[in-house]
């Protein structure tokens, strides 16, 4: 059986596929290939960020099954592969402690402002100036917006810190002992610090509203590392150039790798260029976890870890 690839992926992952199955690098064909041997394919394999589009979609009449490299699905409809009887999985699970390490690194980065300190240091004015105070993080106020695999991850770490944590999802988790508030809003208006850690897609978009920002206020920290599309970028922007928030970490924005250019001349926030999950051990799992879906799959007929 072929497998379709819809873009390059990791090379051990890559190694896995060629070593055990036929498979054929789509972003390598011409044009117009898909018209032809379109039937050819019951599984494909796609990043997070590439995910499945429509018309590809519709160019496999015999799809099967989709393979996720990546926790995040939203980049395919999943709703329009149900239909067709096509099963999708990701990888969960195995990239939840460095995407919520990464989430800790950059609330404390940005509270504490190590790496404006770090340019600091680096330009010499350390000779002549005395760094501004930050902000202290053990003991303050902290949201988590999603409390799934990452961000309860990420509030059983920031445990440690002795903060007080509350949480918003749609609905409350059974059996945290975290405090569930109603609203975004609500959250935003009583937390020092939001972090966010939902689902991207349309469900989310634009949940981080500027009434949230608002809500967080000049002395409040956001960061985010679940998607660009859930915050209100150009909210967020002007929330920060105007000193209406005291500052951000962000690992994702809404058109990468396009970061809003303001953001760039800014102290206040951390811009990393979505490398939550990019360490060698998670990316290697995420590579593991993803071929034995499409293995099983090719072998057994079901998938390992299918998207709920
Ligand atoms: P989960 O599915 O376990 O958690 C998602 C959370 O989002 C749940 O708590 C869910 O709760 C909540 N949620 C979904 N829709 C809404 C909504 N409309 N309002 C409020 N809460 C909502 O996923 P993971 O924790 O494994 O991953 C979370 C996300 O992190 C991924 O989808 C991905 O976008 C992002 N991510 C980013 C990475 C990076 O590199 N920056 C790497 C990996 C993941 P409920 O359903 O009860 O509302």
């Amino acid at each position: 059986m072929t497998v379709l690839q819809l873009c390059p992926l990791l090379p051990s992952l890559e190694t896995a596929l060629t070593t055990h199955h036929r498979t054929v690098r789509l972003f390598e064909q011409p044009e117009g290939y898909l018209a032809e041997h379109g039937g050819e394919f019951r599984a494909a394999i796609t990043s997070a960020r590439v995910g499945v589009p429509d018309e590809v979609m519709d160019a496999l009449p015999h799809l099967e099954a989709i393979v996720h490299f990546g926790v995040g699905y939203e980049t395919t409809d999943v709703g329009r592969a149900r239909a067709r009887g096509i099963d999708v999985s990701n990888t969960p699970d195995v990239l939840t402690d460095c995407v919520a390490d990464l989430a800790v690194g950059g609330l404390i980065d940005v509270m504490r402002r190590l790496t404006a300190a770090d340019r600091f240091v680096r330009r010499g004015d350390w000779t002549t100036t005395a760094y501004p105070l930050a902000t202290k993080v053990s003991g303050k106020k902290i949201g988590i917006l999603g409390l799934g695999r990452i961000g309860r991850a990420i509030a059983t770490r920031l445990s440690g810190f002795g903060v007080e944590l509350s949480y918003h999802s749609r609905r409350p988790v059974d059996g945290v002992p975290y405090r569930y508030v109603d609203s975004p809003v609500a959250l935003a208006a009583e937390a020092d610090a939001l972090v966010v850690a939902v689902a991207g897609g349309e469900n989310t978009r634009g949940l981080v509203s500027a009434d949230v920002l608002t809500a967080l206020g000049p002395d409040g920290f956001l960061v985010n590392v679940s998607r660009g599309s859930v915050v209100d970028e150009p909210a967020l922007v002007v929330a920060l150039t105007d000193g209406k928030l005291a500052g951000a970490a962000l690992d994702v924005f809404a058109e990468e790798p396009e970061v809003p250019a303001p953001l760039l001349d800014l102290d206040s926030v951390l811009l990393l260029p979505h490398i939550a999950s990019a360490t060698t051990e998670t990316r290697e799992a995420m590579g593991e976890l993803a071929f034995r879906n499409l293995h099983h799959f090719l072998t057994e007929g079901s998938l390992l870890t299918p998207v709920p």
